[in-house]
């Protein structure tokens, strides 16, 4: 915290000294225009964003990409505004409506990706590897990436697993908010009536994650119970990622992580590993502790309107869509007043001092919090704020670049180094069960 507070200080002084001591080659306006411009470090680094619910948009309401913003967060205009190089989108599927057809809506939604990128060739590439995102970025082009959210989409089958890696997807939540067969979730580890993992991840859960490691799809932990977490943390051969996740130190959620879980996603992967990243979740009711107080005491009344609106759609033979229901959450939104921006500075913060600074980036969930984001923040043409703002507390250029995606880089690069190691390895591949499940 020292060497945080002198920072400041420091840059300041340095080109100071230079120039005084030679004058010919360093200039100090000149070097503070290099080294502390926010608007120039913004615009240096590769911006990496690792969640945004855009597909349930195209795929429920036709939305392009190349369309005014209307009532949501991201869109190519906002994307080049805010020098936005890297998008992971999200493919979830919600659990109640589409029972018993998880892999043809995951499908879907996967499709509309890849739409999106072939219809604005000249814009959007789509891409797999953190080769591709720095290629796309070369090539003056948004590299658009797929994760999965929400491990019931494999429908407890490794080879769907593998098919949906072959198809492009590149990181997977183990759970969205509702535990499946084989891991728990944060969002109904405190309900009896659904069936818990007695270690958090059953036999073929840890299978799972063996399998996502060795094809070098990075294991996301954002949505999990917290004994699902450490159980995967214990198991998982590269360092894993938090893909929108904030510091339950700063705002009591149960999907948000402990201070202890920061350290361990730092210290994850396997010995030598440079360790995992927690990507900051944008969302209002995650950031701020008294916009979450609020929230709660709109719970009840919220959760009524919603299943008015479940039971009116079925009444009349209509089928409802996520959009729909968000459409009410968001008249319930708007009764609370935003928090302001600096509660997301304040979350990246911390998790930097707790975790390290190399272990922080950013996890918008644009598109999928109903509009609840903090004050000023509202598509990705606000990211050059967080630049600015973590340069007035004290961090590097070099920091800004680490926290605005090159952390996720890293991430990506070992896990694929990881899964060339594990491929390596003369071990059968799984198909039901393990080869460490058997009896020794
Ligand atoms: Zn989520």
């Amino acid at each position: 915290m020292r060497t945080r507070a002198l920072l400041p200080f420091l840059l300041l002084a340095i080109p100071a000294l230079l120039y005084a001591q030679n004058p010919v080659k360093a200039h100090p306006a000149q070097m503070k225009s290099k080294t502390q411009n926010p608007a120039g470090v913004h615009q240096s680094a590769i911006v990496i964003d690792t969640h945004a619910d855009t597909p349930q948009r195209f795929v429920d309401e036709h939305f392009d990409l190349a369309d005014p913003l209307g009532s949501g967060n991201l869109n190519l205009d906002s994307i080049h505004k805010g020098n936005l190089g890297a998008e992971f989108f999200s493919i979830w599927v919600e659990p109640t409506l589409y029972k018993g057809q998880y892999a043809h809506r995951t499908l879907e939604l996967i499709d509309a990706v890849k739409q999106q990128a072939a219809r604005h060739p000249d814009q959007i590439q789509f891409v797999t590897s953190p080769e591709g995102i720095e290629q796309a970025h070369r090539n003056h082009k948004f590299a658009a990436l797929m994760g999965i959210e929400g491990g019931h989409s494999i429908e407890d089958s490794i080879p769907l697993l593998r098919e949906y890696y072959d198809l492009g997807v590149r990181y997977m939540t183990l759970t969205w908010s509702n535990s499946n067969n084989w891991a728990d979730s944060s969002g109904d580890i405190t309900d009896t009536s659904i069936p818990h993992a007695k270690e958090g991840l059953t036999e073929f859960g840890k299978d799972v994650v063996y399998e996502m490691n060795r094809l070098g799809m990075m294991v996301d932990i954002s949505h999990v119970s917290d004994r699902t977490f450490f159980r995967t943390l214990i198991i998982a051969r590269a360092p894993v990622i938090a893909s929108h996740s904030a510091a339950r130190a700063l705002c009591d959620a149960p999907r948000n992580m402990t201070d202890d879980m920061l350290r361990a996603v730092a210290n994850s992967g396997g010995p030598g590993s440079k360790g995992g990243v927690v990507q900051v979740n944008f969302y209002s009711g995650f950031l701020s502790q008294p916009y979450r107080d609020a929230q709660k005491a709109l719970e009840l009344e919220m959760k009524k309107a919603v299943q008015d609106l479940k039971d009116r759609y079925k009444a009349e033979g209509k089928e409802i869509s996520y959009i729909d229901i968000d459409k009410v959450q968001r008249q319930f939104a708007d009764r609370i007043p935003r928090p302001p921006f600096s509660v997301l500075i304040d979350h990246i913060d911390h998790i930097a001092k707790v975790a390290g600074v190399d272990h922080v980036g950013l996890g918008s969930d644009f598109d999928g919090v109903s509009g609840q984001l903090p004050e000023g923040l509202d598509s990705p043409a606000d990211f050059p704020k967080i630049t600015a703002a973590l340069m007035e507390r004290g961090y590097s250029a070099e920091d800004c670049r680490k926290i605005l995606g090159g952390n996720l880089l890293r991430v990506f690069r070992e896990v694929q180094q990881v899964s060339k190691e594990l491929q390596a390895e003369d071990r059968p591949r799984i198909t039901e069960k393990q080869s460490s499940d058997k009896p020794q």
